[in-house]
Protein backbone atom coordinates (compact mmCIF):
# COMPACT_ATOMS: atom_id res chain seq x y z
CA UNK A 1 0.00 0.00 0.00
CA UNK A 2 1.32 3.64 -1.27
CA UNK A 3 1.85 6.38 2.25
CA UNK A 4 -0.53 9.12 1.81
CA UNK A 5 1.31 12.53 1.36
CA UNK A 6 -1.18 15.08 1.52
CA UNK A 7 -2.95 15.92 4.75
CA UNK A 8 -5.40 19.40 5.22
CA UNK A 9 -5.33 20.84 8.62
CA UNK A 10 -8.02 22.87 9.34
CA UNK A 11 -7.33 25.26 11.93
CA UNK A 12 -4.17 26.96 13.01
CA UNK A 13 -4.10 27.48 16.88
CA UNK A 14 -1.68 25.27 18.80
CA UNK A 15 -2.83 21.90 17.81
CA UNK A 16 -2.88 22.21 14.30
CA UNK A 17 0.09 24.79 14.06
CA UNK A 18 1.86 22.29 15.90
CA UNK A 19 1.34 19.41 13.61
CA UNK A 20 1.81 21.00 10.52
CA UNK A 21 5.11 22.05 11.92
CA UNK A 22 6.19 18.12 12.60
CA UNK A 23 4.49 16.67 9.65
CA UNK A 24 6.25 19.22 7.37
CA UNK A 25 9.22 17.98 9.02
CA UNK A 26 8.73 14.39 7.56
CA UNK A 27 8.54 15.80 4.61
CA UNK A 28 4.40 15.50 4.04
CA UNK A 29 2.76 18.24 1.88
CA UNK A 30 0.25 20.12 4.23
CA UNK A 31 -2.44 22.42 3.93
CA UNK A 32 -3.39 25.10 6.20
CA UNK A 33 -6.91 26.55 6.35
CA UNK A 34 -7.25 28.96 9.00
CA UNK A 35 -11.14 31.04 9.43
CA UNK A 36 -9.39 33.66 11.17
CA UNK A 37 -8.26 36.47 8.43
CA UNK A 38 -5.68 37.36 11.17
CA UNK A 39 -4.53 34.24 12.50
CA UNK A 40 -5.49 35.31 15.75
CA UNK A 41 -2.45 36.82 16.14
CA UNK A 42 -3.29 40.50 17.99
CA UNK A 43 -5.92 38.67 20.42
CA UNK A 44 -5.77 37.48 23.72
CA UNK A 45 -4.13 38.28 27.22
CA UNK A 46 -2.18 35.39 28.72
CA UNK A 47 -1.70 31.62 29.14
CA UNK A 48 -0.13 29.42 31.37
CA UNK A 49 2.49 26.59 30.04
CA UNK A 50 3.35 23.76 32.14
CA UNK A 51 6.65 21.92 31.57
CA UNK A 52 4.50 19.29 29.50
CA UNK A 53 3.53 22.04 27.07
CA UNK A 54 7.22 23.04 27.16
CA UNK A 55 8.46 20.15 26.07
CA UNK A 56 5.98 19.57 23.02
CA UNK A 57 7.25 23.70 22.18
CA UNK A 58 10.93 22.42 22.06
CA UNK A 59 9.83 19.46 20.02
CA UNK A 60 8.89 22.03 17.39
CA UNK A 61 12.08 23.75 17.74
CA UNK A 62 10.76 27.37 19.17
CA UNK A 63 11.23 26.73 22.92
CA UNK A 64 14.51 29.24 22.45
CA UNK A 65 11.67 31.80 21.47
CA UNK A 66 9.45 30.60 24.23
CA UNK A 67 11.76 30.83 26.96
CA UNK A 68 12.88 34.73 25.24
CA UNK A 69 9.63 36.15 25.43
CA UNK A 70 7.96 34.70 28.29
CA UNK A 71 8.45 34.49 32.08
CA UNK A 72 9.71 31.17 33.59
CA UNK A 73 8.93 30.37 37.22
CA UNK A 74 8.92 27.10 39.55
CA UNK A 75 5.97 27.99 42.12
CA UNK A 76 2.75 28.63 42.79
CA UNK A 77 1.79 30.92 45.72
CA UNK A 78 -2.11 30.80 47.46
CA UNK A 79 -3.42 34.12 49.28
CA UNK A 80 -6.37 35.28 51.43
CA UNK A 81 -8.53 37.71 49.95
CA UNK A 82 -6.70 40.43 51.62
CA UNK A 83 -3.28 39.49 50.37
CA UNK A 84 -1.74 37.47 53.10
CA UNK A 85 0.60 34.71 51.54
CA UNK A 86 -0.39 31.64 52.96
CA UNK A 87 1.19 29.04 51.62
CA UNK A 88 3.72 28.58 48.51
CA UNK A 89 3.77 25.30 46.67
CA UNK A 90 6.80 23.79 44.19
CA UNK A 91 5.43 23.23 40.96
CA UNK A 92 6.11 19.54 39.23
CA UNK A 93 8.32 19.55 36.60
CA UNK A 94 6.42 18.18 34.10
CA UNK A 95 8.14 18.27 31.20
CA UNK A 96 11.89 16.82 32.70
CA UNK A 97 14.02 18.47 34.89
CA UNK A 98 15.60 20.68 31.82
CA UNK A 99 12.76 22.81 31.32
CA UNK A 100 11.28 25.37 33.80
CA UNK A 101 8.18 23.55 35.77
CA UNK A 102 5.79 26.89 34.42
CA UNK A 103 5.82 29.92 31.92
CA UNK A 104 3.57 32.57 31.60
CA UNK A 105 3.82 33.98 28.00
CA UNK A 106 0.97 36.43 26.13
CA UNK A 107 -1.27 35.17 23.59
CA UNK A 108 -0.43 36.63 20.74
CA UNK A 109 3.32 36.50 21.40
CA UNK A 110 2.36 32.32 21.28
CA UNK A 111 0.75 33.02 18.90
CA UNK A 112 3.08 34.71 16.68
CA UNK A 113 5.93 32.17 17.53
CA UNK A 114 3.70 29.50 15.65
CA UNK A 115 2.85 31.44 13.07
CA UNK A 116 6.45 32.23 12.32
CA UNK A 117 7.29 28.33 12.86
CA UNK A 118 4.37 26.92 10.22
CA UNK A 119 5.08 29.44 7.80
CA UNK A 120 9.21 28.15 7.98
CA UNK A 121 7.88 25.08 6.79
CA UNK A 122 6.61 25.88 3.53
CA UNK A 123 3.23 25.08 4.53
CA UNK A 124 0.12 25.76 2.34
CA UNK A 125 -1.22 28.18 4.49
CA UNK A 126 -4.84 30.18 3.71
CA UNK A 127 -6.05 32.55 6.03
CA UNK A 128 -10.02 33.54 5.92
CA UNK A 129 -10.65 30.08 4.77
CA UNK A 130 -13.35 27.46 5.93
CA UNK A 131 -13.78 23.92 4.42
CA UNK A 132 -17.81 24.02 3.71
CA UNK A 133 -18.03 20.16 2.72
CA UNK A 134 -15.83 17.16 3.14
CA UNK A 135 -16.27 13.88 1.11
CA UNK A 136 -14.49 10.78 1.97
CA UNK A 137 -14.32 7.64 -0.07
CA UNK A 138 -11.73 4.35 0.76
CA UNK A 139 -8.95 6.58 -0.87
CA UNK A 140 -9.37 10.05 0.48
CA UNK A 141 -11.49 13.34 1.37
CA UNK A 142 -12.41 15.55 -1.18
CA UNK A 143 -13.06 19.08 0.46
CA UNK A 144 -14.40 22.06 -1.30
CA UNK A 145 -13.43 25.32 0.42
CA UNK A 146 -15.48 28.27 1.07
CA UNK A 147 -14.09 30.00 -1.68
CA UNK A 148 -15.01 27.54 -4.38
CA UNK A 149 -11.61 25.86 -4.57
CA UNK A 150 -11.22 22.02 -4.20
CA UNK A 151 -8.63 19.53 -2.80
CA UNK A 152 -8.19 16.64 -2.64
CA UNK A 153 -6.61 14.54 0.87
CA UNK A 154 -4.95 11.50 1.86
CA UNK A 155 -6.41 12.93 5.81
CA UNK A 156 -7.80 15.90 7.29
CA UNK A 157 -6.88 16.91 10.85
CA UNK A 158 -9.47 18.80 12.94
CA UNK A 159 -8.15 21.46 14.92
CA UNK A 160 -10.53 24.09 15.12
CA UNK A 161 -10.89 24.33 18.49
CA UNK A 162 -13.72 23.43 20.88
CA UNK A 163 -16.47 24.52 18.53
CA UNK A 164 -15.18 22.77 15.60
CA UNK A 165 -17.88 22.61 12.56
CA UNK A 166 -15.15 19.72 11.15
CA UNK A 167 -16.65 17.60 14.49
CA UNK A 168 -20.32 17.93 13.66
CA UNK A 169 -19.68 17.43 10.16
CA UNK A 170 -18.32 14.03 10.54
CA UNK A 171 -21.35 13.29 12.89
CA UNK A 172 -19.64 13.31 15.96
CA UNK A 173 -22.55 14.78 18.41
CA UNK A 174 -20.50 15.71 21.52
CA UNK A 175 -20.61 19.27 22.23
CA UNK A 176 -19.38 21.10 24.84
CA UNK A 177 -21.05 21.79 27.96
CA UNK A 178 -20.84 24.39 30.54
CA UNK A 179 -19.49 23.71 34.12
CA UNK A 180 -21.24 27.03 35.48
CA UNK A 181 -18.55 29.12 35.94
CA UNK A 182 -16.84 32.19 33.32
CA UNK A 183 -13.55 33.39 33.99
CA UNK A 184 -12.54 37.54 33.54
CA UNK A 185 -8.94 37.70 32.23
CA UNK A 186 -6.81 41.07 30.94
CA UNK A 187 -3.43 41.79 30.86
CA UNK A 188 -1.89 44.52 32.81
CA UNK A 189 1.94 45.68 33.95
CA UNK A 190 3.56 43.64 36.22
CA UNK A 191 3.65 44.94 39.76
CA UNK A 192 7.25 44.85 41.09
CA UNK A 193 7.24 41.60 43.29
CA UNK A 194 5.01 39.49 41.48
CA UNK A 195 6.90 36.51 39.96
CA UNK A 196 4.93 33.39 40.37
CA UNK A 197 1.47 32.61 39.97
CA UNK A 198 -0.67 33.50 43.06
CA UNK A 199 -4.11 32.52 43.51
CA UNK A 200 -7.13 33.29 46.31
CA UNK A 201 -9.62 30.79 46.43
CA UNK A 202 -12.63 32.82 48.05
CA UNK A 203 -13.42 36.16 48.32
CA UNK A 204 -15.85 38.28 46.22
CA UNK A 205 -15.09 35.37 43.45
CA UNK A 206 -14.16 32.08 43.46
CA UNK A 207 -10.87 32.31 41.69
CA UNK A 208 -9.00 35.99 41.99
CA UNK A 209 -5.12 35.17 40.51
CA UNK A 210 -2.34 36.83 38.04
CA UNK A 211 0.33 35.42 36.15
CA UNK A 212 3.51 37.04 34.72
CA UNK A 213 3.99 37.01 31.19
CA UNK A 214 6.85 38.38 30.70
CA UNK A 215 9.27 41.04 32.20
CA UNK A 216 6.98 43.60 32.35
CA UNK A 217 3.27 42.24 31.64
CA UNK A 218 0.80 39.55 33.23
CA UNK A 219 -1.91 38.37 33.05
CA UNK A 220 -4.83 38.45 35.70
CA UNK A 221 -8.13 36.68 36.38
CA UNK A 222 -11.30 36.28 38.26
CA UNK A 223 -13.30 33.38 37.93
CA UNK A 224 -17.60 33.91 39.28
CA UNK A 225 -20.30 32.07 38.48
CA UNK A 226 -21.28 31.66 34.64
CA UNK A 227 -23.78 35.01 33.94
CA UNK A 228 -26.01 35.07 30.53
CA UNK A 229 -23.09 36.53 28.56
CA UNK A 230 -25.63 38.53 26.49
CA UNK A 231 -27.08 40.22 29.56
CA UNK A 232 -23.42 41.87 29.64
CA UNK A 233 -22.71 45.15 27.84
CA UNK A 234 -18.95 44.49 26.41
CA UNK A 235 -18.40 48.12 27.04
CA UNK A 236 -19.12 47.77 30.52
CA UNK A 237 -16.55 44.83 30.62
CA UNK A 238 -13.75 46.60 32.40
CA UNK A 239 -16.13 48.12 34.93
CA UNK A 240 -17.13 44.53 35.61
CA UNK A 241 -13.59 42.88 36.42
CA UNK A 242 -12.35 45.72 38.23
CA UNK A 243 -16.12 45.30 40.44
CA UNK A 244 -14.70 41.81 41.74
CA UNK A 245 -11.00 42.42 41.13
CA UNK A 246 -10.84 45.68 43.65
CA UNK A 247 -12.25 44.01 46.45
CA UNK A 248 -9.05 41.65 46.81
CA UNK A 249 -5.51 43.08 48.19
CA UNK A 250 -1.96 42.13 47.95
CA UNK A 251 -0.85 43.00 44.14
CA UNK A 252 -4.85 43.69 43.08
CA UNK A 253 -5.48 47.60 43.75
CA UNK A 254 -2.29 48.25 41.71
CA UNK A 255 -3.29 45.45 38.71
CA UNK A 256 -6.91 47.04 39.18
CA UNK A 257 -5.51 50.55 38.17
CA UNK A 258 -5.21 49.08 34.98
CA UNK A 259 -8.19 47.61 33.70
CA UNK A 260 -9.93 50.16 31.99
CA UNK A 261 -9.99 49.37 29.21
CA UNK A 262 -13.06 47.01 27.76
CA UNK A 263 -11.41 45.63 24.74
CA UNK A 264 -8.65 44.71 26.45
CA UNK A 265 -11.28 42.63 29.28
CA UNK A 266 -12.42 39.03 27.68
CA UNK A 267 -15.29 37.12 29.65
CA UNK A 268 -15.51 33.62 28.45
CA UNK A 269 -17.78 30.62 30.13
CA UNK A 270 -15.91 27.50 31.21
CA UNK A 271 -16.58 24.33 28.78
CA UNK A 272 -16.54 20.53 29.32
CA UNK A 273 -15.95 18.34 26.60
CA UNK A 274 -14.20 14.48 26.14
CA UNK A 275 -15.67 12.89 23.19
CA UNK A 276 -15.71 9.36 23.78
CA UNK A 277 -14.90 5.97 21.21
CA UNK A 278 -12.74 7.45 18.92
CA UNK A 279 -11.37 10.77 17.76
CA UNK A 280 -11.38 9.87 14.19
CA UNK A 281 -14.39 9.02 11.43
CA UNK A 282 -12.83 7.67 8.50
CA UNK A 283 -10.01 9.99 7.17
CA UNK A 284 -10.71 12.69 9.57
CA UNK A 285 -9.12 12.67 12.80
CA UNK A 286 -9.95 15.30 15.84
CA UNK A 287 -7.19 17.28 17.38
CA UNK A 288 -6.87 19.79 20.50
CA UNK A 289 -10.13 21.53 21.47
CA UNK A 290 -11.89 19.50 19.06
CA UNK A 291 -11.82 16.60 20.68
CA UNK A 292 -11.55 17.40 24.74
CA UNK A 293 -11.46 20.65 26.84
CA UNK A 294 -11.56 21.47 30.08
CA UNK A 295 -11.93 24.26 32.33
CA UNK A 296 -8.54 25.77 32.84
CA UNK A 297 -7.80 25.12 36.44
CA UNK A 298 -5.22 23.12 35.97
CA UNK A 299 -3.95 25.24 32.91
CA UNK A 300 -3.39 21.91 30.95
CA UNK A 301 -5.90 22.56 27.71
CA UNK A 302 -2.96 23.53 25.59
CA UNK A 303 -0.71 21.38 26.64
CA UNK A 304 -3.25 18.38 26.12
CA UNK A 305 -3.31 20.08 22.63
CA UNK A 306 0.01 20.13 21.98
CA UNK A 307 0.55 16.55 22.97
CA UNK A 308 -1.78 15.37 20.63
CA UNK A 309 -0.33 16.88 17.71
CA UNK A 310 3.25 15.59 18.85
CA UNK A 311 1.21 11.83 19.49
CA UNK A 312 -0.53 11.97 16.32
CA UNK A 313 2.68 13.17 13.93
CA UNK A 314 5.03 10.11 15.88
CA UNK A 315 2.34 8.20 14.40
CA UNK A 316 1.42 9.14 11.26
CA UNK A 317 5.51 9.47 10.51
CA UNK A 318 6.17 6.20 12.05
CA UNK A 319 6.16 4.29 8.70
CA UNK A 320 2.60 2.41 9.15
CA UNK A 321 -0.68 2.54 6.75
CA UNK A 322 -2.97 5.65 7.58
CA UNK A 323 -6.05 3.79 8.55
CA UNK A 324 -8.73 3.43 11.09
CA UNK A 325 -6.43 0.68 12.84
CA UNK A 326 -3.57 3.71 13.56
CA UNK A 327 -6.04 6.46 13.95
CA UNK A 328 -7.71 4.83 16.86
CA UNK A 329 -4.23 3.42 18.15
CA UNK A 330 -3.95 7.80 18.60
CA UNK A 331 -7.47 8.03 20.25
CA UNK A 332 -6.07 5.12 22.87
CA UNK A 333 -2.90 6.35 23.41
CA UNK A 334 -4.51 9.74 24.14
CA UNK A 335 -7.98 9.02 26.19
CA UNK A 336 -6.30 8.38 29.41
CA UNK A 337 -4.50 10.83 30.15
CA UNK A 338 -6.81 13.56 28.80
CA UNK A 339 -9.51 11.89 30.63
CA UNK A 340 -7.68 12.29 33.89
CA UNK A 341 -7.03 16.23 33.33
CA UNK A 342 -10.60 16.84 31.97
CA UNK A 343 -11.95 15.17 35.35
CA UNK A 344 -9.42 16.35 37.09
CA UNK A 345 -10.51 20.29 36.13
CA UNK A 346 -14.14 20.02 36.69
CA UNK A 347 -13.41 18.46 39.45
CA UNK A 348 -12.17 21.16 41.19
CA UNK A 349 -15.17 23.30 39.89
CA UNK A 350 -17.37 21.24 41.38
CA UNK A 351 -15.76 21.44 44.72
CA UNK A 352 -15.81 25.26 44.86
CA UNK A 353 -19.49 25.21 43.21
CA UNK A 354 -20.54 22.74 45.68
CA UNK A 355 -18.73 24.78 48.46
CA UNK A 356 -16.63 21.85 49.44
CA UNK A 357 -14.30 22.91 51.94
CA UNK A 358 -12.29 20.01 53.06
CA UNK A 359 -11.83 18.52 49.81
CA UNK A 360 -8.32 17.03 48.82
CA UNK A 361 -6.88 19.84 46.21
CA UNK A 362 -3.55 19.24 46.59
CA UNK A 363 -4.10 15.40 46.59
CA UNK A 364 -5.98 15.61 43.27
CA UNK A 365 -3.41 17.99 42.38
CA UNK A 366 -0.65 15.84 43.02
CA UNK A 367 -1.96 12.97 41.00
CA UNK A 368 -2.75 14.96 38.13
CA UNK A 369 0.44 16.20 37.70
CA UNK A 370 1.91 13.25 38.06
CA UNK A 371 0.08 11.69 35.46
CA UNK A 372 1.12 14.27 33.20
CA UNK A 373 5.12 14.44 34.22
CA UNK A 374 5.24 11.08 32.01
CA UNK A 375 5.72 11.06 28.27
CA UNK A 376 2.71 10.98 26.20
C1 LIG B 1 -10.54 30.92 29.68
C2 LIG B 1 -9.50 29.93 29.19
C3 LIG B 1 -8.22 29.97 29.70
C4 LIG B 1 -7.27 29.03 29.30
N1 LIG B 1 -6.03 29.07 29.84
C5 LIG B 1 -5.14 28.11 29.50
C6 LIG B 1 -3.85 28.09 30.09
O1 LIG B 1 -3.50 28.96 30.88
N2 LIG B 1 -3.00 27.09 29.73
C7 LIG B 1 -3.35 26.12 28.83
O2 LIG B 1 -2.55 25.21 28.55
N3 LIG B 1 -4.57 26.13 28.24
C8 LIG B 1 -5.46 27.10 28.55
N4 LIG B 1 -6.67 27.12 27.95
C9 LIG B 1 -6.99 26.13 26.93
C10 LIG B 1 -6.35 26.47 25.59
O3 LIG B 1 -6.64 27.81 25.23
C11 LIG B 1 -6.88 25.52 24.53
O4 LIG B 1 -6.84 24.20 25.01
C12 LIG B 1 -6.06 25.59 23.25
O5 LIG B 1 -6.09 26.90 22.74
C13 LIG B 1 -6.61 24.63 22.22
O6 LIG B 1 -5.87 24.75 21.04
P1 LIG B 1 -6.49 24.27 19.67
O7 LIG B 1 -5.46 24.57 18.64
O8 LIG B 1 -6.99 22.89 19.78
O9 LIG B 1 -7.78 25.18 19.47
P2 LIG B 1 -7.85 26.78 19.27
O10 LIG B 1 -6.75 27.46 19.97
O11 LIG B 1 -9.25 27.15 19.62
O12 LIG B 1 -7.61 26.99 17.72
C14 LIG B 1 -8.60 26.67 16.78
C15 LIG B 1 -8.30 27.47 15.52
O13 LIG B 1 -9.20 27.05 14.49
C16 LIG B 1 -9.74 28.19 13.85
N5 LIG B 1 -11.03 27.77 13.32
C17 LIG B 1 -12.20 27.62 13.98
N6 LIG B 1 -13.15 27.16 13.14
C18 LIG B 1 -12.56 27.01 11.93
C19 LIG B 1 -13.02 26.55 10.67
N7 LIG B 1 -14.28 26.13 10.49
N8 LIG B 1 -12.14 26.53 9.63
C20 LIG B 1 -10.86 26.93 9.80
N9 LIG B 1 -10.37 27.38 10.98
C21 LIG B 1 -11.22 27.41 12.03
C22 LIG B 1 -9.81 29.24 14.93
O14 LIG B 1 -9.85 30.54 14.39
C23 LIG B 1 -8.52 28.96 15.71
O15 LIG B 1 -7.43 29.67 15.16
C24 LIG B 1 -7.63 28.05 28.34
C25 LIG B 1 -8.91 28.02 27.79
C26 LIG B 1 -9.85 28.95 28.23
C27 LIG B 1 -11.25 28.89 27.64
Amino acid sequence: MSIPRRVLVIGGGASGSAITILLRRAGIAVDLIEARPDWNATTGSGITLQGNALRVLRELGVWEQVEASGFAYGSLGVTAPDGTLLFVKEDMRTGGEDLPATLGLRRPQLQQILIDAVRATGADVRLGTTAETLEQDADGVSVRFGDGTEGRYDLVVAADGVGSATRAAIGISETPEPVGMAIWRAPAPRPEGVTRTDLTFGGPAYIAGYTPTGGDTIYAYVVEANRDRKSIDPATYADEMRRLAERYGGAWPEISKHITDPAQVNYTGFDRLLVEGSWHRGRVVLIGDAAHCCPPTFAQGAAMSLEDASVLAELLTGGRDWDGELLQAYYERRIPRVRTVVEASVQLCRWQLDGVHDADVPGLIGRTMTVVKELP
